[in-house]
């Protein structure tokens, strides 16, 4: 019974057919059930005639009964006075209460051939509740569990008990491509290779090249990480098989790995193809979680990590998952050969947005006065999901108000409900939060900039980020260094703490925005003075040891509580002193500081060459100035 896992279930045409023998079974059980002895005897083909007690009665006395068999629920017998070889069976139902032994004497005087039985029906009875009915049920009940399992629940009729919500969809063509996802170019270029390995996995195989078996797409709900899925699929005009990880959570022991197993032997039979699991952190969440097993999850992800160890990469199947809980992902999962490689589809930036809503308005009637670079400018913030919705809303708004194009208004009042429904979801910052914002992330950059000499970042933006920080700042890769010295480590210092001496300094507040750089700072200066020995006061004395070091390096304190203070004193000071020069620095620099930070406000983000062109333009007036001073 092979069932192909494709297309949607509920029009699944193969639906009916499974369905055939379990009726079937249901029907002859029942019909079984009502067949009593009388009509098994009609089946056999004597004539029979239901009399009434007292037809019986009188025939045993007129002592015209020839033969008679007594049970307790049907009297029949047969007359003398009837033609001898084809005799009628009459029957009739005993009265209750009414001995049937009195009837022996008349019925021996009568010299009738009686017999006593237990009736057809009893026996039957017996075996069928012995013995058909159990097996029938068991019966069905196999057939129903083998349909969950197979199907993940075929019976949408039967109770829910059986009916899961897992469903696999397949698509031959996709229809998407590239050209509809705006944006997110970085992720694109990274999916560019899985494209070309699909359309021709022999120019890899020829040379031994293994591709990655499978890519995570981890970004904020609505960023266009499916999207992106289905355009890979589209570009390389292969299948596109997907199955969301939530659907997996409530079905029944067994059944979410079979469908595992299934949904790989079902791509594989078609490859080159892609399978797309989508909110993968539901089944692939760490297993050792502190609220007991899943087994069902766990059951799942052992499959699922079994089929990805064991298909042949070579075959061209290539597994997409989407995630917005990285962090909880079993370590498993992002092994190498497994989902090792990450793209990061990102909150789109003031262009990403543009281009979105290009993309979402080409087939829009829009008005003259539609300015899309001023509403992607207006929705800071948004994803993908909320542009697309947008635009819609604004259409629904422009035929309400029996229009026959959207215009500008249209769409910033629907930005306004979209934003509205999605508060929760969307970080959309107010233009104070937003100055704050920036001014923070360049106070990081500028502090680091001026200290080490070298460009410090790559990028700085603005735009809110999956992790749940307002701003970001990306780090420039780092050569690799084995060896900081102390003045390295106090630079750092400084640095993690230039984002709320910025704060401090341009607006005299400080917010919550810098919790994570203070707590990053504490444990950096804690490293220092316990285990670094680079505090004057503690010496080089080690008060600490480290835990666990490939698990989350957590360290204890192994020294007198005193001592510990006394850290704890130093520690203090050291990001006191650190913080106090990033603000001294931002101070003298404050021009700098606004120009960059008012340029990002702009830009929303910028590059490290932008910020270092700044930089070097700043130290070039400085030395000019100095030569005409001197
Ligand atoms: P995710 O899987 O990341 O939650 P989806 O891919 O389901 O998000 O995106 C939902 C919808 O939002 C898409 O169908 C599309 O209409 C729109 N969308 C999201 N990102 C983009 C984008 N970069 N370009 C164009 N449309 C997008
Ligand atoms: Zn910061």
């Amino acid at each position: 019974m092979s069932n192909p896992s494709n297309g949607n279930r509920n029009t699944d045409p193969n639906r009916g057919k499974q369905k055939l023998p379990f009726f079937v079974i249901a029907a002859i059980c029942i019909g079984l059930f009502f067949i009593s002895g009388q009509m098994m005897n009609k089946l056999l083909g004597a004539e029979q005639k239901e009399v009434t007690y007292d037809v019986f009665l009188q025939a045993v006395e007129d002592q015209q009964v020839y033969e008679v068999e007594l049970a307790y629920e049907t009297i029949s017998y047969t007359r003398k006075d009837d033609d001898q070889k084809n005799r009628t069976i009459y029957y009739t139902t005993p009265l209750p209460y009414v001995e049937l032994t009195n009837l022996v004497p008349a019925l021996r005087n009568g010299e009738a051939i009686f017999s006593g039985k237990l009736t057809e029906q009893s026996t039957f009875m017996y075996l069928l509740q012995g013995l058909i009915l159990p097996l029938g049920f068991l019966g069905i009940t196999m057939l129903l569990m083998r349909n969950i399992a197979k199907k993940g629940g075929g019976f949408g009729g039967i109770g829910s008990v059986g009916k899961s919500k897992a469903k696999v969809y397949m698509e031959k063509e996709t229809g998407v491509t590239f050209r509809d996802v705006a944006g997110q170019d970085e992720a694109k270029e990274s999916l560019v290779e899985i494209i070309d390995f699909l359309h021709n996995p022999q120019k890899y195989t020829a040379i031994g090249a293994k591709l990655p078996k499978g890519a995570l797409l981890v970004g904020s709900p609505g960023t266009g990480k499916t999207l992106l899925a289905k355009a890979v699929a589209g570009e390389a005009h292969v299948p596109f098989f997907s199955i969301s990880g939530s659907d997996f959570v409530e079905m029944f022991v067994g059944v979410g790995a079979s469908r595992v197993r299934d949904l790989f032997k079902e791509a594989a039979k078609v490859a080159p193809a892609i399978i797309f699991i989508d909110e993968i952190d539901a089944i692939g969440r760490s297993r050792d979680s502190r609220l007991g097993g899943n087994d069902e999850r766990e059951q799942t992800l052992n499959q699922l990590l079994a089929e990805i160890d064991g298909f042949d990469s070579s075959k061209g199947v290539v597994i997409l998952a989407a995630t917005n809980r990285p962090e909880v992902l079993d370590k498993a999962l992002l092994r190498a050969g497994r989902f090792d490689r990450r793209i990061i589809v990102d909150r789109p930036n003031l262009e990403g947005r543009y281009q979105t809503l290009i993309v979402h308005t080409r087939n829009i009637h829009l008005a003259e006065d539609v300015d899309l670079k001023k509403l992607a400018q207006a929705t800071a913030g948004a994803v993908g999901a909320d542009l697309a919705n947008l635009v819609n809303e604004a259409a629904l708004r422009a035929v309400r108000m029996g229009r026959k194009a959207v215009n500008q208004e249209d769409l910033l009042v629907s930005f306004e409900t979209v934003i509205a429904g999605t508060e929760k979801k969307g970080t959309v910052l107010t233009d104070i939060e937003k100055r704050i914002v920036a001014y923070h992330e360049v106070g990081h950059a500028l502090v680091a900039a001026l200290r080490k000499h070298t460009q410090p970042v790559s990028k700085i933006t603005i735009v809110p980020h999956t992790s749940g920080a307002l701003g970001y700042t990306m780090q420039m890769p780092e050569e690799e260094k084995f060896l900081n010295s102390k003045e390295e480590l106090l630079i750092q210092l400084q640095t993690l703490l230039g984002g709320r001496a910025a704060e401090q300094t341009v607006f005299g507040i400080q917010t919550t925005g810098a919790a994570n750089d203070i707590q990053r700072a504490t444990e950096l200066a804690r490293r220092m003075v316990t285990q670094l020995g680079m505090s004057d006061k503690i010496g080089l004395m080690s008060l600490a040891t480290t835990q666990s070091e490939y698990l989350d390096g957590q360290s204890y304190m192994d020294c007198a509580q005193s001592t510990a203070a006394e850290a704890d004193q130093e520690i203090r000071s050291i990001l006191t002193q650190c913080y106090d020069q990033a603000k001294t620095l931002l101070t003298e620099k404050r021009e700098l500081l606004d120009e960059i930070a008012l340029y990002l406000l702009q830009k929303e983000t910028i590059t490290g060459d932008e910020l270092m062109a700044y930089v070097n333009a700043d130290s070039q007036r400085l030395t000019e100035g100095e030569s005409e001073n001197g």
